[in-house]
């Protein structure tokens, strides 16, 4: 299990309420706001790669994942990334 999976599972077994906690915590990080590809849906939508993809973006105009704090701690965000319009790290790693 490599860091960003034992993230996720960590995320899995916390409580609903500690995992929104935690989320909130992950958007600190999260620059996506700064994105070029970022469209704001007015439902303060971040973190793509654990949550989901975006409800509003629809053309891919350049990723800053690879830039991304959170990213470059888990590891992630180079092999795969515009997650808000391509989907989770864990959907295009599922391919
Ligand atoms: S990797 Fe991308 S989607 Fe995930 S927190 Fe960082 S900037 Fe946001
Ligand atoms: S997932 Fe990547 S492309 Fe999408 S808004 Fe975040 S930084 Fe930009």
């Amino acid at each position: 299990m490599d860091l960003f999976q034992e993230l996720l599972e960590e995320l899995r077994n916390l409580s609903e309420e500690d995992r929104a906690k935690k989320l909130k915590e992950m958007e600190g990080d999260c620059v996506c706001p700064i994105c070029p590809t970022y469209e704001d849906c007015g439902k303060g939508e971040n973190v793509f790669c654990i949550t989901q993809k975006s409800s509003c973006v629809d053309m891919e105009l350049g990723c800053l994942c690879p830039t991304c704090p959170l990213a470059q701690k888990y590891k992630i965000g180079v092999l795969y990334n515009f997650y808000c319009h391509r989907g989770t790290e864990k959907e295009q790693r599922e391919g």
